[in-house]
Protein backbone atom coordinates (compact mmCIF):
# COMPACT_ATOMS: atom_id res chain seq x y z
CA UNK A 1 0.00 0.00 0.00
CA UNK A 2 1.41 3.32 -0.87
CA UNK A 3 2.12 5.76 1.75
CA UNK A 4 -0.77 8.06 1.31
CA UNK A 5 -3.35 5.09 1.20
CA UNK A 6 -1.66 3.63 4.48
CA UNK A 7 -2.55 7.67 6.10
CA UNK A 8 -5.93 7.86 4.88
CA UNK A 9 -7.10 4.31 6.07
CA UNK A 10 -5.33 5.42 9.58
CA UNK A 11 -7.26 8.77 9.24
CA UNK A 12 -10.84 7.07 8.46
CA UNK A 13 -10.15 4.80 11.65
CA UNK A 14 -9.03 8.08 13.49
CA UNK A 15 -12.39 9.76 12.48
CA UNK A 16 -14.39 6.49 13.07
CA UNK A 17 -13.27 6.14 16.90
CA UNK A 18 -14.00 10.22 17.51
CA UNK A 19 -17.40 9.40 15.94
CA UNK A 20 -17.73 6.95 18.87
CA UNK A 21 -16.31 8.87 21.55
CA UNK A 22 -18.79 11.78 20.02
CA UNK A 23 -21.49 9.06 19.78
CA UNK A 24 -22.11 9.72 16.15
CA UNK A 25 -22.45 8.06 13.06
CA UNK A 26 -19.58 7.47 10.93
CA UNK A 27 -20.92 8.55 7.93
CA UNK A 28 -21.97 12.16 9.51
CA UNK A 29 -18.48 13.38 9.04
CA UNK A 30 -16.70 14.33 5.87
CA UNK A 31 -13.14 14.18 4.90
CA UNK A 32 -11.99 16.25 2.93
CA UNK A 33 -8.00 16.11 1.45
CA UNK A 34 -6.60 19.37 1.83
CA UNK A 35 -3.93 18.81 -1.06
CA UNK A 36 -2.31 22.58 -1.04
CA UNK A 37 1.44 22.22 -1.95
CA UNK A 38 1.50 18.65 -3.41
CA UNK A 39 1.13 17.87 -7.07
CA UNK A 40 -1.16 16.34 -8.92
CA UNK A 41 0.43 12.99 -8.38
CA UNK A 42 -0.19 13.03 -5.00
CA UNK A 43 -4.58 13.51 -5.40
CA UNK A 44 -4.18 10.89 -7.92
CA UNK A 45 -2.71 8.32 -5.47
CA UNK A 46 -5.19 9.36 -3.11
CA UNK A 47 -8.46 9.18 -5.34
CA UNK A 48 -6.95 5.92 -6.21
CA UNK A 49 -7.00 4.96 -2.70
CA UNK A 50 -11.06 6.03 -2.56
CA UNK A 51 -11.01 10.01 -1.56
CA UNK A 52 -12.84 12.19 -4.09
CA UNK A 53 -12.80 15.49 -2.46
CA UNK A 54 -10.03 18.04 -1.79
CA UNK A 55 -9.36 21.38 -0.38
CA UNK A 56 -6.91 23.90 -2.01
CA UNK A 57 -5.97 27.34 -0.56
CA UNK A 58 -3.76 28.61 -3.51
CA UNK A 59 -5.67 29.43 -6.49
CA UNK A 60 -2.88 29.21 -9.45
CA UNK A 61 -1.83 26.05 -8.41
CA UNK A 62 -5.17 24.56 -7.86
CA UNK A 63 -6.63 25.70 -11.18
CA UNK A 64 -4.12 23.52 -12.64
CA UNK A 65 -4.25 20.78 -11.02
CA UNK A 66 -7.91 20.88 -11.24
CA UNK A 67 -7.89 21.13 -14.95
CA UNK A 68 -5.10 18.45 -15.69
CA UNK A 69 -6.95 16.30 -13.28
CA UNK A 70 -10.10 16.55 -15.18
CA UNK A 71 -9.41 14.74 -17.78
CA UNK A 72 -7.40 11.52 -16.11
CA UNK A 73 -9.42 8.64 -17.48
CA UNK A 74 -7.69 6.31 -14.46
CA UNK A 75 -10.04 8.44 -12.11
CA UNK A 76 -12.90 6.13 -11.70
CA UNK A 77 -15.32 9.16 -10.38
CA UNK A 78 -15.18 13.08 -10.63
CA UNK A 79 -13.22 14.76 -7.92
CA UNK A 80 -14.93 17.30 -5.87
CA UNK A 81 -13.13 20.42 -5.35
CA UNK A 82 -13.38 23.02 -2.39
CA UNK A 83 -11.62 26.50 -2.05
CA UNK A 84 -10.37 26.75 1.54
CA UNK A 85 -8.03 29.86 1.66
CA UNK A 86 -8.54 33.30 1.26
CA UNK A 87 -9.60 35.25 -1.86
CA UNK A 88 -9.48 38.51 -3.37
CA UNK A 89 -12.23 39.99 -5.39
CA UNK A 90 -10.53 40.25 -7.97
CA UNK A 91 -10.34 36.40 -8.07
CA UNK A 92 -13.70 35.47 -8.15
CA UNK A 93 -13.81 34.54 -11.02
CA UNK A 94 -11.59 31.39 -10.83
CA UNK A 95 -13.52 29.97 -7.97
CA UNK A 96 -16.65 30.21 -9.31
CA UNK A 97 -15.49 28.32 -12.75
CA UNK A 98 -12.91 25.27 -11.51
CA UNK A 99 -14.44 24.47 -7.88
CA UNK A 100 -17.57 22.40 -6.44
CA UNK A 101 -17.72 24.17 -3.10
CA UNK A 102 -16.35 27.82 -1.34
CA UNK A 103 -15.93 27.89 2.76
CA UNK A 104 -14.09 30.91 3.08
CA UNK A 105 -16.92 33.69 1.78
CA UNK A 106 -16.49 36.62 4.55
CA UNK A 107 -18.04 39.24 2.99
CA UNK A 108 -21.01 40.13 0.68
CA UNK A 109 -19.42 41.30 -2.17
CA UNK A 110 -17.67 37.89 -2.46
CA UNK A 111 -20.64 36.21 -2.37
CA UNK A 112 -22.57 38.52 -5.09
CA UNK A 113 -19.48 37.99 -7.93
CA UNK A 114 -19.67 34.53 -7.14
CA UNK A 115 -23.18 34.52 -7.55
CA UNK A 116 -22.98 36.36 -10.93
CA UNK A 117 -19.48 34.62 -12.15
CA UNK A 118 -21.03 31.00 -11.76
CA UNK A 119 -21.28 29.63 -15.23
CA UNK A 120 -24.97 28.82 -16.02
CA UNK A 121 -24.01 25.01 -17.00
CA UNK A 122 -22.53 24.36 -13.61
CA UNK A 123 -25.08 23.64 -10.44
CA UNK A 124 -24.81 26.19 -7.71
CA UNK A 125 -21.84 26.87 -5.94
CA UNK A 126 -21.71 25.31 -2.34
CA UNK A 127 -20.87 28.01 -0.33
CA UNK A 128 -19.68 28.26 3.67
CA UNK A 129 -19.71 31.18 5.37
CA UNK A 130 -16.33 31.82 7.17
CA UNK A 131 -16.52 32.92 10.55
CA UNK A 132 -13.51 34.00 12.81
CA UNK A 133 -14.36 32.67 15.88
CA UNK A 134 -11.48 33.52 18.34
CA UNK A 135 -10.92 36.96 17.04
CA UNK A 136 -7.60 35.67 15.52
CA UNK A 137 -5.68 39.02 14.66
CA UNK A 138 -4.52 38.26 11.30
CA UNK A 139 -7.03 35.78 10.09
CA UNK A 140 -10.30 36.26 7.99
CA UNK A 141 -13.74 35.70 8.82
CA UNK A 142 -17.17 37.80 9.75
CA UNK A 143 -17.48 37.96 13.55
CA UNK A 144 -20.11 35.81 15.29
CA UNK A 145 -22.42 38.27 15.32
CA UNK A 146 -22.27 39.59 11.84
CA UNK A 147 -22.62 35.93 10.70
CA UNK A 148 -26.28 35.48 10.63
CA UNK A 149 -26.69 38.64 8.72
CA UNK A 150 -24.20 37.74 6.16
CA UNK A 151 -25.80 34.20 5.68
CA UNK A 152 -29.54 35.71 5.06
CA UNK A 153 -27.65 37.77 2.80
CA UNK A 154 -26.07 34.89 1.03
CA UNK A 155 -28.86 32.76 0.70
CA UNK A 156 -31.11 35.01 -1.02
CA UNK A 157 -28.32 34.76 -4.25
CA UNK A 158 -29.89 33.04 -7.22
CA UNK A 159 -26.18 31.16 -8.13
CA UNK A 160 -25.04 29.97 -4.58
CA UNK A 161 -26.47 27.25 -2.34
CA UNK A 162 -25.74 28.17 1.20
CA UNK A 163 -24.39 25.45 3.26
CA UNK A 164 -23.36 26.61 6.59
CA UNK A 165 -20.31 27.62 8.54
CA UNK A 166 -16.42 26.98 8.53
CA UNK A 167 -14.05 28.30 11.23
CA UNK A 168 -9.92 28.16 11.62
CA UNK A 169 -9.48 28.87 15.19
CA UNK A 170 -5.67 29.43 16.47
CA UNK A 171 -3.97 26.26 17.17
CA UNK A 172 -4.61 25.03 21.40
CA UNK A 173 -2.48 22.64 22.02
CA UNK A 174 -5.04 21.11 24.63
CA UNK A 175 -8.39 19.66 24.09
CA UNK A 176 -10.33 21.34 26.49
CA UNK A 177 -9.45 24.40 24.53
CA UNK A 178 -9.49 23.24 20.77
CA UNK A 179 -13.17 21.99 22.03
CA UNK A 180 -14.97 24.90 23.42
CA UNK A 181 -13.70 26.92 20.45
CA UNK A 182 -15.44 24.38 18.05
CA UNK A 183 -18.55 23.88 20.22
CA UNK A 184 -18.72 28.14 20.41
CA UNK A 185 -19.13 27.63 16.41
CA UNK A 186 -21.57 24.78 16.46
CA UNK A 187 -23.64 27.01 18.53
CA UNK A 188 -23.80 29.73 16.26
CA UNK A 189 -24.20 26.88 13.50
CA UNK A 190 -27.69 25.83 15.66
CA UNK A 191 -28.57 29.38 16.58
CA UNK A 192 -28.73 30.86 12.76
CA UNK A 193 -30.43 27.28 11.90
CA UNK A 194 -33.04 28.06 14.01
CA UNK A 195 -33.58 31.86 12.55
CA UNK A 196 -35.19 29.61 9.76
CA UNK A 197 -34.84 32.34 7.02
CA UNK A 198 -35.38 31.32 3.18
CA UNK A 199 -32.39 29.54 1.56
CA UNK A 200 -31.64 28.03 4.88
CA UNK A 201 -32.98 24.45 3.10
CA UNK A 202 -29.32 22.62 3.16
CA UNK A 203 -27.99 24.45 6.24
CA UNK A 204 -25.80 21.16 7.09
CA UNK A 205 -22.30 21.67 6.97
CA UNK A 206 -19.93 22.67 9.56
CA UNK A 207 -16.53 22.88 8.16
CA UNK A 208 -14.46 22.27 11.68
CA UNK A 209 -11.09 20.67 12.34
CA UNK A 210 -7.68 19.71 10.80
CA UNK A 211 -5.01 17.19 11.44
CA UNK A 212 -4.09 18.65 14.76
CA UNK A 213 -7.60 18.95 16.34
CA UNK A 214 -10.09 16.54 14.40
CA UNK A 215 -11.24 14.81 17.42
CA UNK A 216 -12.34 18.22 19.32
CA UNK A 217 -14.21 19.42 16.38
CA UNK A 218 -16.23 15.72 15.57
CA UNK A 219 -17.03 15.85 19.83
CA UNK A 220 -18.43 19.29 18.52
CA UNK A 221 -20.83 18.62 16.10
CA UNK A 222 -18.25 18.93 12.86
CA UNK A 223 -19.53 17.64 9.50
CA UNK A 224 -16.56 17.88 7.58
CA UNK A 225 -12.46 17.46 8.35
CA UNK A 226 -9.54 19.47 6.08
CA UNK A 227 -7.14 17.12 6.74
CA UNK A 228 -3.61 17.66 5.37
CA UNK A 229 -0.73 16.89 6.70
CA UNK A 230 -2.14 13.64 8.62
CA UNK A 231 -2.55 12.54 4.60
CA UNK A 232 -0.05 14.04 2.61
CA UNK A 233 2.85 14.60 5.39
CA UNK A 234 4.61 17.95 6.27
CA UNK A 235 4.68 20.93 3.83
CA UNK A 236 7.58 22.85 2.66
C1 LIG B 1 -3.89 23.89 5.33
C2 LIG B 1 -5.28 23.91 5.85
C3 LIG B 1 -5.85 22.76 6.44
C4 LIG B 1 -5.09 21.46 6.67
O1 LIG B 1 -4.21 21.61 7.72
P1 LIG B 1 -3.42 20.35 8.34
O2 LIG B 1 -2.96 20.83 9.65
O3 LIG B 1 -2.31 20.05 7.38
O4 LIG B 1 -4.38 19.23 8.42
C5 LIG B 1 -7.17 22.83 6.83
N1 LIG B 1 -7.91 23.96 6.68
C6 LIG B 1 -7.37 25.06 6.12
C7 LIG B 1 -8.23 26.27 5.97
C8 LIG B 1 -6.06 25.08 5.71
O5 LIG B 1 -5.54 26.22 5.20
Amino acid sequence: MSTIAHSLQQLHERIARACIAAGRERHSVTLLAVSKTFGPDAVREAAHAGQCAFGENYLQEAVEKIALLRHDATLAQPLQWHCIGPVQSNKTRLVAEYFDWMHTVDRLKIAQRLSEQRPAHLPPLQVCIQVNMDGGMNKSGVSPDEALALAQAVATLPRLQLRGLMAIPEPAPEFHAQYAVHLAAKNLFEQIKNSASAGLEQWDTLSLGMTADLEAAILAGSTLVRVGSGIFGYRH
